[in-house]
């Protein structure tokens, strides 16, 4: 168990902030992102910085070098986060919205008798 960076109570390693006072525990969370694989190489780095001034930074990667890089506010980042969901249907979804497309052909073609009954 460790203490709170801010008011010390207990925390579980795993947690990013405090639930006693919300003060963040780490400075920054990266993730590393592939580039598309059949039209790119390298990959983006994304470092959400916890502590103030909150930012985002992101960069480009290739051969192990940072070839740009930009800062975005938070709620600029809210803003992306919200346009790549809006655009990037998971694959899981779009399995099921065909699963469902695929059952609802069927039943037509069995309510109009020119599909075999179930
Ligand atoms: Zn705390």
């Amino acid at each position: 168990m460790r203490r709170c960076v801010q008011c010390s109570s207990e925390l579980a390693e795993e947690f990013r902030f405090c639930p006693h006072c919300g003060a963040a525990q780490r400075r920054k969370v990266v993730e590393y992102f592939r580039g598309h694989a059949e039209i790119d190489d390298g990959g983006l780095r994304v470092s959400a910085y916890l502590t103030s001034p909150r930012h985002l930074r992101m960069s480009i990667w290739r051969d192990e070098r940072a070839e740009a890089a930009i800062s975005l506010d938070p709620d600029e980042a809210h803003r992306l986060g919200r346009f790549l969901l809006a655009i990037t249907p998971r694959r899981d979804a779009l399995r099921v919205r065909e699963s469902v497309r695929r059952s609802a052909q069927a039943l037509r073609e069995v309510l109009s008798g020119r599909g075999r009954a179930m």
